[in-house]
């Protein structure tokens, strides 16, 4: 089943690539089929997965997969949140995205956050019933960072079990646990079964 990734990042394609190959998903980057991207809106990542998903579903006539995902604090009231790519603005970069929310919580004691990833397939534009897979991964936000890998808010995020913040992980480390992996293996489960029932 030919189906549109309503992303342009080619790791995240490479990633579900990998992961949906055995369910007879053929997954395409919208760039791929000339379709622009579309503005996120919602007040939630479920809401702005399934404004993505149904924005290339209907301009390409395809099944479309779509995720939204960002940093949600305890203390901030949960920013960045849907804002967490342009937190300090539009077209922040993730060191004034960082800087801004390293000055956030200055002072804060209460450092609990989480990744949250929300991941939509639909099978038409208007389709009534999407699958939906959401997942979340725990941390706390630290002042200095540390790591360079990953990208976005990885270096402030820190893991007391492991003792690392996710920008210290090694890629393959970091999808086995990360909110999109975790929102990436229940999506596949729930394909698997709709498919199956083709
Ligand atoms: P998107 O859903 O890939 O567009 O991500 C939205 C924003 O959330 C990114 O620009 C990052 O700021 C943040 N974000 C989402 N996932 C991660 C992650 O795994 N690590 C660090 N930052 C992330």
């Amino acid at each position: 089943m030919r189906t549109v990734l309503a992303s342009n990042n080619s790791s995240k394609l490479k990633e579900l690539q990998h992961l949906f190959a055995d369910l007879r998903i053929e997954l395409v980057a919208q760039r791929e089929l000339g379709i622009g991207s579309v503005a996120e809106t919602g007040h939630t990542f479920i809401e702005n997965a399934l404004q993505k998903a149904r924005h290339v579903c209907a301009a390409a006539g395809l099944p479309a997969i779509a995720d939204d995902s960002g940093l949600v604090v305890d203390a901030l009231h949960g920013a960045p949140g849907v804002r967490s790519a342009r937190y300090a603005g539009d077209g922040a970069t993730a060191a004034e995205n960082n800087a801004k929310l390293v000055s956030e919580l200055a002072g804060c004691e209460h450092r609990a956050a989480y990744f949250y990833c929300a991941l939509v397939f639909i099978t038409q534009a208007e389709d009534p019933t999407p699958l939906v897979a959401t997942a979340a991964w725990h941390g706390h936000i630290i002042d200095t960072p540390r790591g360079n890998n990953g990208f976005g808010y990885d270096p402030h995020f820190y893991l007391n079990d492991l003792g690392k913040t996710s920008a210290e992980l090694a890629p393959h480390e970091k999808h086995g646990l990360s909110h999109r992996g975790q929102a990436a293996a229940k999506l596949r489960q729930k394909l698997r079964h709709v498919l199956a029932g083709c």
